[in-house]
């Protein structure tokens, strides 16, 4: 073949593999713009996994008119103009290239009016070729809506993954953009679902709360630390609310989400023990610090970045999250407070280092006291034992099993107890071939959104091996003919609504688990007793045994304690008997 210089769509779409390399970096692309825009509500919704569709609409600054074709070509850009600018860049993007490089590779509108003008402007893209602008009214803002994503690239289509996975990226991308920016409103609709719907209240805390939840919410500690110029806040989770991998931890540099290898390793540092193996923290940490002190321009999607002062921001993150740790562990620093003591060993404070006890652990008494309790730690090889010698004395706030041992006092959280006892049936069971599958007296039709029913059929072997029938019935409908035996009786009285909750909470497991493992772990949890159900003392007696016959019954498949202890000696101290 003779050189030739490519033709210059052919050129963009090979350097738009640079910046949109799955659906996930679209999204990523346009939250950049639309925050830069200065946008206070941004709103996305996608459809299957985002490669029939992305739209993202803001109430940002708009493009003026004149300039919405500029826009959308190569090294065109509102946010730096000299080479020295980019020493301070302060906005997230600054290349000019993902407008034009979205409209390379799929079908692209855009329409856009500043809030100042009249008539607003509408432009249109078919991989790479315009195909029409005019004039349209809309409201204030931009809003840009990407369909057919690598239509004409069928060499790019074949990398995606499944929808289920390219939306739990786009999911993944939004919410660390929306913990970012707490200022900001934003929504994601997939598959016409309201996914996320944070309320940009500017409370960072708000923001948790409606991306992970009360519990976890409760149970984080606030990160605030300077020195100097630099800065580091934000939220980090007690220790006991660790995660199987780094997708809890968000790392911001000036509210930009990037990955710092040494950054992360200095958050997990901060943890020195308290953490589990293999387990990571949920971490929320902003690094602020002048824009010259970092290269924002050193990666081609702009993920990571380079620090002038590495080793000075890796101590004071460290620090910064260790001392959060430490100033709400009161067990840490009271005089009269008790270090952890392992179950079933001599009654006495450890001599081992202390470890920082939760909020959730610590039940405060008088004169600020706290009586702080232990989960039992995987290392202890007793546990077992000690389960086999517990007495129930009985139940509190239909939820913790109290119960006494020979070293003193022990709750277990009933629902993550049985959980853990299901969990290992369930994968006991698979392995052995088994399938115990409970027909339903009256087979029910369930609706599945698109993603629930993405989940279904990338699952549909797993699920037949756990005792789920299910027959295709139809345009999104399945026929439920049969439940495994432990869910069939909790899914009562409406089956299909009990596959729907556990598709989705199978989406949501899939992001951090192996997909056996959340299946499993989705199907136990459905499948187990719940907090604030009464249980019969002869339940609570056999779950205690169950629970002492499986393979990790210090904690339940997502990690979370089963059973926390207080020693004698504790409850002694606090009653002033030594
Ligand atoms: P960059 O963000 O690197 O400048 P882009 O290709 O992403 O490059 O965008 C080009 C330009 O289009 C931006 O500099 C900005 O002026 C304008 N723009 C893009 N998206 C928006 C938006 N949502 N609101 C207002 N202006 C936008
Ligand atoms: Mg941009």
């Amino acid at each position: 073949m003779q050189i030739q210089q490519l033709p210059t769509h052919v050129a963009a779409q090979i350097a738009a593999g640079e910046v949109i390399e799955r659906p996930a970096s679209v999204v990523k692309e346009l939250v950049e713009n639309s925050l830069d825009a200065g946008a206070t509500n941004i709103a996305i919704s996608i459809r299957e996994g985002g490669v029939a569709e992305i739209r993202v609409a803001d109430n940002g600054r708009g493009i003026a008119a004149n300039e919405l074709g500029l826009a959308f070509t190569h090294h065109a850009t509102s946010k730096l103009s000299t080479v020295d600018d980019l020493e301070t860049v302060s906005t997230l993007g600054f290349r000019g290239e993902a407008l034009p490089s979205v409209a390379a590779v799929a079908r692209v509108v855009c329409t856009t009016r500043p809030p100042d003008w009249e008539a607003g402007a509408r432009i249109e893209f078919r991989y790479g070729t315009s195909v029409g602008e005019r004039s349209e009214g809309c409201p204030p803002g931009t809003s840009v809506q990407v369909s057919d994503l690598f239509g004409a690239l069928p060499a790019r289509r074949k990398f995606l993954r499944s929808a289920a996975a390219e939306t739990a990226r786009i999911q993944e991308v939004v919410t660390r953009y929306a913990l970012a920016q707490p200022e900001v409103r934003f929504t994601l609709t997939v598959d016409g679902r309201e996914a996320i719907n944070t309320p940009g209240s500017s409370r960072l805390q708000d923001a948790i709360l409606s991306l992970y939840g009360s519990e976890v919410t409760g149970r984080m500690l606030p990160v605030s630390l300077g020195d100097g110029e630099v800065s580091v806040d934000g939220y980090v989770g007690a220790p006991d609310l660790n995660r199987r991998n780094r997708s809890y931890t968000t790392l911001l540099v000036n509210r930009r989400w990037v990955y710092d290898r040494s950054i992360y390793y200095a958050i997990e540092q901060a943890y020195q023990g308290t953490l589990p193996e293999r387990r990571f923290p949920l971490a929320i940490v902003n690094i602020s610090l002048p824009p010259e002190q970092v290269d924002v321009n050193s990666h081609p999607t702009k993920r990571e970045v380079r620090f002038r002062q590495g080793d000075r921001l890796f101590s004071l993150v460290q620090r910064a999250v260790r001392e959060a740790l430490v100033a709400h562990a009161p067990a840490r620093t009271a005089t009269r407070s008790f270090a952890p003591t392992l179950a079933g060993s001599a009654a006495a404070p450890s001599a081992g280092p202390p470890r920082p006890s939760s909020p959730r652990d610590s039940a405060p008494v008088h004169d600020g006291m706290a009586l702080s309790a232990t989960a039992l730690a995987p290392a202890e090889a007793s546990l077992r034992d000690v389960l086999a010698d517990l007495r129930v004395v009985g139940q509190i706030r239909q939820t913790y099993i109290v119960a006494e041992g020979a070293s003193g006092m022990y709750l277990i959280d009933q629902h993550a107890a049985h959980e853990r006892v299901v969990f290992d049936q369930i994968r006991r069971r698979t392995q052995e071939g088994e399938r115990p599958s409970q027909p339903l007296l009256a087979p029910t039709t369930a609706e599945l959104s698109a993603a629930q029913a993405v989940t279904l059929e990338s699952n549909a072997d797993l699920l037949a091996g756990y005792g789920f029938g299910l027959e295709p019935f139809g345009d999104r409908a399945w026929l439920v003919r049969a439940l495994p035996a432990g869910l069939a009786a909790r899914a009562n009285p409406d089956p299909a609504a009990a596959l729907c909750d556990l598709l989705d909470a199978v989406a949501v497991e899939q992001v951090v688990m192996e997909r056996e493992d959340a299946l499993a772990a989705t199907v136990a949890c459905h499948g187990s007793v719940r907090a604030g159900m009464t249980l019969a003392q002869e339940e609570m007696d056999a779950l205690l045994r169950q629970l002492q016959a499986t393979e990790n019954p210090h904690s339940c498949p997502h990690g979370r304690p089963t059973v926390v202890h207080f020693t004698e000696y504790q409850l002694e101290r606090e009653f002033g008997r030594r």
